[in-house]
């Protein structure tokens, strides 16, 4: 396992883990991406870099996130120690910000004006306007209409911080086409904007970048769950939409071989076509979005309609390290489903007082059953990766009934 763990830890030059990733784009794409990576290789090895950003981390961000114990949750569960890494506690309310801000830093060194993106949900939407406006960035925001209407409170934030929303009318009116005319944005103008991905997914260098960004995560909690406890957690657990998350927390663990590792991904309504967004249980290698890895796509290799309650986890692809780890059996993906998920929401809430975010409550939710058969000397470590304000309306709305909230 060892001589893998070098090859899973990094991509070859061409942005490869393994046969995912790389980036299969249009001619015209190349040179700008060429230019992304060199930009980021040199920039990553500048300390000054790394200086700037770990200061945003520390006094904009509030990291370090703590570590905590949820001695109440593990006590009425009677198994395993569960612990959650507190990323819902960063400003903005959850990990986004780590990898906006470094992508914000990156294109202000460029000498680039305006960072662009698309956004679903608009969580990507909000964290990247907070870093443009920070870094001095102007910042357009490419949305579908449909999202625009459902997502009201994000699009009010995006505008109160400056960022201009772009509403996209074509399609579906809903994420693929915020993505399709985001990237034709930005092929109109590759020298004055930078696109900044909102996962670890797309051409090479982005999964790479995204992680190392994320990896912030991992690196904090290695060293304080050691410091605290001695010792390394048993299990770490994280929801899977692109993957971002999730690589960030595993990234500093992947060479500690007693550490077991679990990527939830949502199984929404049921294992149906259309009724979830779980990519490597399901899905096939294939190309999307200019990478490859495991997807949701149909005979001919059309990405497959995706769902899930949690907005964040919809997507038909998966970041390409993910596909790797799978083949490799490093990480092992599990599913939860809305139901479950929506029942972790409550359970955290109402033991710890702590409202996650719907995706990260898909992975409270797999930590909980993993507990239940684990010892109380064991330990399960859950990057609980956002806070729940975004989505209480539409819980109460949809589900609150059943818990007693009216
Ligand atoms: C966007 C989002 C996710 C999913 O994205 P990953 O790239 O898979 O981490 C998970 N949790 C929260 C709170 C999010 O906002």
């Amino acid at each position: 396992m060892s001589n893998d763990i070098k090859t899973i830890a990094m991509p070859d030059e061409k942005g490869f883990f393994g046969d995912y990733g790389g980036s299969f784009i249009p001619p015209m794409l190349e040179d700008i991406l060429s230019e992304i990576s060199t930009a980021y290789d040199e920039i990553s090895r500048d300390p000054s870099f790394h200086e700037e950003l770990n200061m945003l981390y520390q006094d904009y961000v509030g990291r370090p996130s703590p570590i905590f114990h949820l001695k109440n949750l593990s006590a009425k569960v009677g198994g395993a120690q569960i612990y959650l890494k507190r990323e819902d506690l960063n400003h903005t309310g959850a990990h986004k910000i780590n990898h906006c801000l470094g992508e914000a830093l990156l294109c202000k060194k460029m000498g680039k004006k305006k960072i662009i993106a698309e956004t679903g949900a608009g969580q990507h939407g909000v964290a990247l306007a907070t870093a443009a406006v920070l870094v001095g960035l102007e910042c357009d925001i490419y949305m579908g209409e449909i999202d625009i209407v459902k997502e009201h409170p994000n699009v009010v934030r995006m505008k109160i911080l400056g960022a201009n929303v772009i509403p996209v009318d074509r399609g579906t009116r809903t994420l693929k086409d915020a993505v399709d005319v985001a990237f034709e944005a930005y092929l109109g103008d590759p020298v004055n904007q930078l696109y900044a991905i909102g996962s670890v997914v797309g051409p090479h260098p982005f999964p790479k970048m995204v992680r190392d960004f994320q990896s912030v995560v991992g690196n904090e909690a290695r060293v304080q769950f050691q410091d605290r406890y001695g010792k390394l957690p048993d299990n770490l657990v994280a929801c899977v939409g692109g993957g971002s998350n999730a690589i960030g927390l595993f990234s500093a663990f992947l060479e500690d071989e007693n550490v077991a590792m679990y990527g939830v991904e949502p199984s929404g309504r049921g294992f149906k076509d259309g009724d979830h967004a779980a990519t490597l249980t399901k899905g096939s290698p294939g190309v999307l979005h200019g990478f490859k890895s495991y997807l949701l796509q149909d005979d001919k290799g059309e990405p497959l309609p995706v769902y899930s309650v949690a907005s964040g986890l919809d997507y038909p692809g998966v970041g390409p390290q993910h596909s790797l780890l799978k083949d490799l059996g490093r990480v092992t993906y599990v599913t939860a489903s809305d139901v479950e998920a929506i029942d972790s929401l409550f359970e955290l809430s109402r033991t710890e007082g702590i409202i996650p975010a719907i995706e990260s409550a898909h992975a409270v939710a797999f930590a909980t059953k993993l507990a239940k058969d684990a010892g109380p000397d064991k330990t399960i470590l859950v990057n609980l990766s956002g806070r729940g304000d975004k989505d209480i309306d539409f819980v109460v709305e949809q589900y609150g009934k059943e818990y007693g909230v009216e």
